[in-house]
């Protein structure tokens, strides 16, 4: 069975470009539409909780930077046309699923460095993402970096 709609995760780091690649091969050959979605963690998240500081303007940088990255990503992928491009707040895995449940996605891709060591035991987006997922996940591999 051929997928219909495939959602591709980024993190707007050069390493996203085979990620997007493999995703848009694959849209192209099942003759899916494709999404992507970036999620901006939300700043006290990364700080573990409460942080006694107002962290909102800092918070709209981070968005409004990840916005414009994003915007560079379309210009730069000619693949990424068409696409649906999503931009929100959250933890990645969580809002991964909400949007491929929402928008009835049967496959999410991610790249996945294949860690080892504490790495691994730390975990990783990939990981978090296959853990629950509403549909087929595709962990691309890439390239640790030494
Ligand atoms: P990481 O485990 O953080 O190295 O990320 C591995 C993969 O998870 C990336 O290549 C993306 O496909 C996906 N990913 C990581 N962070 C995000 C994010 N903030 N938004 C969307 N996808 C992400």
């Amino acid at each position: 069975m051929p997928y219909n709609h495939i959602l591709v995760a980024v993190d707007l780091t050069e390493e996203c470009d085979p990620v997007i690649h493999r995703a848009r091969e694959l849209s192209v050959s099942n003759g899916a539409k494709l999404s992507l979605v970036h999620i901006v963690e939300p700043m006290a998240m990364a700080f573990g909780g409460d942080v006694p500081m107002d962290l909102s303007q800092l918070q709209q940088q981070q968005f409004d930077q990840a916005k414009e990255r994003l915007e560079r990503l379309k210009h730069k992928y000619a693949e990424l046309e068409g696409a649906n491009c999503h931009l929100t707040y959250g933890q990645p895995r969580q809002e991964i699923h909400h949007f491929a449940k929402e928008q009835q996605c049967d496959l999410v891709v991610v790249g996945s460095h294949g860690r080892h060591g504490l790495a691994l035991l730390l975990g990783s987006t990939a990981n978090d993402v296959l853990h629950g997922a509403p549909c087929d996940v595709l962990a691309v591999r890439l390239q640790n970096k030494s």
